[in-house]
């Protein structure tokens, strides 16, 4: 838990957020501000602030992390039409939340690349 981090808030419930899925590993929420018609980030519930901060021991929590965005976009019937999962990261990648979180956009059709 670091102290000043929105999305260890969330994980902590000290901010509300949709929940949409969660287990002892991870968080998966709304996006506050979709930009499609799903928009949910995946998050560890662990503080890690970037991508540059994982280690080989987090590849199985990377997995978790990715796994738990494959069952929501099953469940939202969107496997077959696809979707896209995006980690950002630091500022040329456009993160603004320090706290990995995996975007998972879907239910229309996305542009690439991006801007
Ligand atoms: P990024 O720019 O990759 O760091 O993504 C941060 C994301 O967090 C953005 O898509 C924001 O809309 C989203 N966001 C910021 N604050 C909240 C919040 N309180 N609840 C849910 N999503 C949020
Ligand atoms: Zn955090």
């Amino acid at each position: 838990m670091s102290d000043d981090c929105l999305f260890c808030k969330i994980t902590a419930g000290e901010i509300p957020a949709t929940i949409v899925r969660e287990d002892p590993t991870a968080l998966a929420f709304e996006d506050v501000n979709p930009q499609a018609p799903l928009h949910v980030l995946v998050i560890p519930r662990r503080h890690i602030a970037t991508l540059n901060d994982l280690t080989d021991a987090d590849e199985a929590l990377v997995g978790h992390l990715v796994g738990m965005a494959r069952d929501i976009a099953r469940e939202r019937g969107l496997d077959s039409r696809g979707y896209r999962t995006v980690f950002n990261c630091n500022t040329d990648g456009g993160q603004t939340v320090f706290h990995i979180h995996l975007h998972l956009l879907g239910g229309r059709s996305l542009t690439w690349p991006p801007g």
